[in-house]
């Protein structure tokens, strides 16, 4: 069947292309093809005798397009709206805990006082926000149980990377020899093999293709006798949205064998103010500030990833740390802690983050944080046990805070993870997260945000029970066409990875 485009062009008098789109989506060109060469955006005169201190000659030949103001306005308030969030609609990105973010964290992140300092201040002039950052390590040391807390990391990824460092600085200083192996199951998200690798380490993988868990036998298996195991990278609860039941007894196992346990805590979102991971047996933790306390992500601002470790393994975290002294508070350099892997970030990391997520903390309080995972867990099992009779659920048993599904039900029809996508985006809704985890064929990755209301999330699953039962019923041509309203449509995307044109003109 062919859609009808709803992006039209118009070409009037030189050069002027107005573009529109029924319903007031907008198309928009490049600002190079919208200028007039001879409609300077500024009529400054020229200047007289200027000598270029710069090497560039002069300024119309450096390349920037000749266009007014109203028109580079229009042109990046268009593209803004593009860039679909949670302040839009629904977001069920499985894996990325995609939250709503409270406007009161923006506003305190825009305090003069937060905003407006500068990492090269003195210390004595900063006072209250080393104190924020001091209270916010307090809060990451309580939720997880453990009090060696950096907040340096840039990200989760980058988080992971301080951890496995922190781990490997760690074997170091204890003269372990010939630990070169990491154990990660096959479910785990890819940041954890690669954050290994960059480390140094030999992947293991130890396989849970059977139940979506980890196995205290399958554990044993890829342990062996555990003398090359420096440790265990595990996502609890994992990303097929299963919290491991054995990790206890896992963790036991580990540790016994001289390993350390990281847990790649993007899930925290599902046991924030349940569960304390230092009581599963985890030694090194990073947490993604901008999925469990808000703050935004996805192209709306950086991310934050801090870890949390033992006691044993404070001393190695990465520099700075932000401590107490009597009523002063004061950052820790490497001279102060010479047992430390040194620093991985710029200065003391994503200060605004800081702010956001300890403003998200305070006004939830800690039976609040509690109600987010008790929130974020019954939302995804409302959806599991709505679409589990329409799509097929690989894994037994209730989920934690994302349900996973596949297309298994629908692919003879020739109806795939992918056709269900795209026919959510012509539905209005953000697609849920799709072919991850790996280890099921055609997976469908379901994050409801927890501040999702009934109604939305019975739209969604309205429109996902459309989708089965149009296939059902053999309505399923129409399923390779979608989406037909967005402004693209299908794209090449191995075409667009392997052969992307990032020139304009795109021909010189
Ligand atoms: C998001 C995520 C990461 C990486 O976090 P970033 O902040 O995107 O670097 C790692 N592991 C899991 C399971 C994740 O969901």
């Amino acid at each position: 069947m062919s859609a009808e485009r709803k992006i039209e062009t118009v070409t009037t008098g030189q050069n002027e292309i107005i573009e529109f789109n029924r319903g007031l989506l907008y198309e928009e060109s490049l600002l190079w093809e919208k200028e007039h060469a001879d409609h300077p955006g500024v009529d400054l005169p020229a200047p007289e005798n200027l000598k270029s201190r710069t090497g560039v000659p002069d300024r119309e030949n450096i390349g920037l397009p000749q266009v007014s103001e109203p028109q580079v306005l229009r042109h990046f308030v268009k593209m803004s709206t593009w860039n679909y969030s949670i302040d839009h609609g629904f977001f069920p990105l499985g894996s990325c805990t995609m939250k709503h973010n409270p406007r009161l964290n923006e506003k305190l992140a825009r305090l003069p006082g937060f905003a407006q300092i500068h990492p090269l201040q003195p210390e004595s002039t900063v006072q209250g926000a080393l104190k924020l950052m001091h209270e916010l390590q307090h809060w990451l040391a309580e939720l997880t149980g453990l009090p060696g807390v950096c907040l340096a990391p840039a990200a989760g990824a980058h988080g992971e990377l301080a951890g496995i460092m922190t781990i490997k600085r760690a074997h170091e200083m204890k003269g372990n020899k010939g630990r070169n192996v990491m154990l990660i199951p096959d479910s785990a998200h890819g940041t954890n093999p690669a954050t290994a690798a960059m480390c140094g380490y030999t992947v293991k993988s130890i396989s849970t293709k059977e139940t979506g868990r980890l196995t205290v036998a399958a554990f044993k298996e890829a342990l062996g006798d555990g003398k090359d195991v420096a440790g265990m990278m595990v996502t609890n609860p994992n990303t097929c949205g299963l919290f491991e039941t054995e990790i206890q007894e896992i963790a036991k196992l580990l540790h016994k064998a001289g390993g350390y346990f990281y847990c790649d805590g993007a899930n925290f979102n599902a046991l924030v103010g349940k569960v304390r991971p230092a009581d599963f047996g985890v030694d090194v933790m990073h947490i993604n500030l901008h999925k469990t306390f808000s703050t935004p992500h996805g192209g709306g601002g950086p991310g934050s990833g801090p870890i949390c470790t033992t006691a044993e393994l404070a001393p190695y975290v990465p520099v700075p740390t932000v401590v107490k002294n009597g009523e002063t508070y004061s950052l820790q350099w490497e001279k102060d802690r010479p047992e430390t892997l040194g620093q991985l970030k710029g200065f003391q990391g994503q200060f605004g983050m800081h702010v956001r997520a300890l403003s998200y903390m305070m006004s939830h309080g800690a039976d609040g944080l509690k109600q987010v995972a008790e929130d974020a867990v019954l939302g995804a099992n409302y959806i599991m046990a709505s679409l589990k009779n329409d799509f097929h659920a690989p894994f037994d048993g209730p989920c934690m805070h994302e349900c996973l599904l596949t297309d298994k039900n629908q692919k003879d029809a020739g109806v795939t993870t992918l056709d269900i996508a795209k026919a959510l985006c012509e539905k209005g809704f953000h697609p849920m997260t799709v072919y991850f985890p790996l280890v099921v064929s055609g997976a469908m990755l379901i994050e409801p945000t927890e501040t999702e209301s009934k109604d939305s999330i019975d739209r969604f699953i309205a429109a996902m029970k459309e989708f089965a039962a149009d296939v059902r019923e053999g309505d399923s041509e129409k399923y390779h066409a979608f989406p037909e309203s967005t402004p693209r449509r299908r794209l090449d995307e191995v075409k667009a990875a392997r052969t992307p044109v990032l020139r304009w003109p795109s021909d010189i």
